[in-house]
């Protein structure tokens, strides 16, 4: 049985939307095909009768500074992100978890579109783009809308998007002086898809003390996790082994770790979890100097 009938590669985003509400059937968007082409093939997705391509939209493959914010264009390949020097500059975080992803192959086409809108809780760009507290720019057929990332997940696998939106790309904040980002994880041998456990940290430095700072773990919940009570409780205060240790204490307390069987025990995730923290916050810290 044919897994698609019709494979569309629109020019612009309104000939995606018009491609994806008049397909006369069953449709997906598709970016690098590295989640969905096995979904397909595996039988964990239903054939469908049209697939839209967004690889070939340069609106999605910008990566620019747009009125002083870092726009990131959903068909941008991770492997470009890594190595983009706006991006390193910019959004740090990002660049690492992009780094980490799957192994060269699967980096070269992945793109960053693709990694948010399968909405897994711990999908790697996404917890990063999570602590830089990016906003997704949404195009559909009533128009353009832009909403913060964490408002986009709506359980595992289970994103907001309606039919026929798609993700155009994610705006992140400039950084400024004082600030800074960093993400880490912890993972089986590289090729095995999504960590153990992952975590971005961006915070601002203001001599010894934390003005503000922004904590993603993945996979802490049913949708990607920010620690807002480990980050309500250190914003304000010195970084000490004694904030240290309250804000773990918050987060170990908000956190709601799983076990899966292809990746580790919920204990073996609790027993990580501050060991990674201080890992992060650390980096994050000393870059802020
Ligand atoms: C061997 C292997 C290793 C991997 N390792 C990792 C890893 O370490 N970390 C990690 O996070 N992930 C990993 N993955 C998962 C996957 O590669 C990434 O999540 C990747 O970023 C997905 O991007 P894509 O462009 O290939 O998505 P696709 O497969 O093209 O699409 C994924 C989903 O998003 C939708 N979609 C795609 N683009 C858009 C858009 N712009 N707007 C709306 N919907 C869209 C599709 O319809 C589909 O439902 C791995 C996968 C493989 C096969």
């Amino acid at each position: 049985m044919n897994l698609w009938q019709q494979y569309i590669r629109p020019a612009s985003v309104p000939e995606a939307i018009t491609a994806l509400t008049s397909a006369p059937g069953p449709v997906l968007p598709i970016g690098g095909g590295t989640d969905i082409m096995l979904d397909l093939q595996q039988g964990r997705h239903s054939p469908v009768h049209t697939i839209v391509d967004l690889t070939e939209i340069p609106e999605m493959k910008r990566l620019e500074l747009q009125d002083g914010r870092l726009f990131i264009g959903a068909g941008v390949t991770v492997s470009r992100i890594a190595r983009d020097p706006l991006a390193v500059t910019h959004a740090q975080a990002l660049t690492e978890a992009c780094d980490l992803i799957g192994g060269p192959q699967v980096r070269n086409v992945a793109t960053l579109g693709g990694n948010v809108a399968h909405a897994l809780p711990a999908a790697d760009g996404t917890i990063a783009l999570m602590c830089l507290d990016a906003e997704a720019e949404i195009a559909g057929p009533q128009g353009t809308r832009r909403v913060p990332l964490s408002e986009l997940f709506l359980g595992p696998g289970k994103s907001a998007l309606q039919n026929g939106e798609i993700i155009v790309g994610f705006y992140v904040s400039q950084i400024q002086p004082g600030q800074a980002s960093a993400f880490k994880r912890i993972m089986r041998p590289q090729g095995v898809a999504l960590p153990i456990i992952n975590n971005s940290v961006w915070l601002e430095r203001e001599g010894d003390t934390i003005k503000g700072v922004r904590i993603a773990v993945g996979p802490g919940g049913a949708v990607p996790f920010r620690a807002c009570k480990a980050e309500a409780f250190l914003a304000g205060k010195p970084y000490t082994s004694e904030t240290f240790k309250s804000a773990l204490e918050a987060l170990v307390a908000e956190v709601k770790f799983r076990t899966s069987a292809m990746r580790a025990t919920s204990e073996y995730r609790y027993h990580l979890v501050g060991t990674l923290l201080k890992d992060t916050l650390d980096t994050a810290w000393e870059r802020a100097k």
